[in-house]
């Protein structure tokens, strides 16, 4: 095989579709030319329809946020909240530290005394929300359902190191009947019942 029968060997006229590339304008003149051609096109009287067609239709998908804001779904991990006892209204949280030790961002910091009850008693407790990446493993290690995602996402700060604290998440006395038995994202499921299954082992 000649050198020039190796160059071509894998080219052959009937594998290339030669592509039509007008010629760029290069006068002023051609340059409007071209403009107006591509703005009038059909094109964007098609655009302009469909528009026009959905406008007509009054059907408002916007959301008018903040004024209204979309639902979110049960199991949402959003900024957290400390939950009480609903007979008692005493914390739930029992100081176990199980949240902090399992938190992967290193972002909750907590503070506990033994109170003049000889009990365990949370006094600090925060979370750096900055560092916290909501990934629910506090909530779902809980023992008490203590802290569980609450569905406040607002939470932008101008602070890089934003704190949530103990006061702002835990639910306030007065409003206690207003705390419902939460269903969403660490908490028991509604069929937690069925799922147990018994001990197989007798005692
Ligand atoms: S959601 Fe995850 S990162 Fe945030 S505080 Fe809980 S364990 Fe830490
Ligand atoms: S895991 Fe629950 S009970 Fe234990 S310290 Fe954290 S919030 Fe309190």
């Amino acid at each position: 095989m000649s050198l020039e029968a190796f160059k071509n060997r894998n080219v052959g006229s009937q594998n290339y579709v030669p592509v039509e590339i007008d010629d760029y304008p290069t006068d002023g003149w051609d340059k409007f030319k071209q403009v107006v051609k591509r703005s009038l096109s059909k094109e964007l009287f098609v655009g302009l329809w469909v528009v026009f067609r959905e406008m007509v239709k009054f059907k408002i998908h916007t959301v008018q946020y903040p004024e209204e804001v979309l639902p979110l779904p049960p199991r949402y991990r959003a900024v957290h909240k400390l939950l009480r006892l609903l007979e008692s209204g005493n914390e739930r949280c029992i100081g176990c530290g199980l949240c902090e030790k399992i938190c992967v961002a290193d972002c909750i910091r907590m503070e506990t005394k033994v109170d003049e009850n000889s009990r365990k008693e949370v006094t600090e407790y925060s979370i750096n929300l900055g560092r916290c990446i909501f990934c629910g493993y506090c909530a779902e290690v809980c023992p008490e359902l203590a802290i569980v995602h609450g569905s406040r996402y607002e939470n932008v700060s101008e602070q890089r190191a934003h704190f949530v604290i103990k006061d702002d998440m835990l639910t306030p006395i007065d409003f206690l009947k207003q705390q419902n038995e939460f269903d969403g994202f660490g908490a028991v499921s509604p069929n937690a019942d069925e799922l147990v299954k018994k001990t197989p082992l007798a005692y």
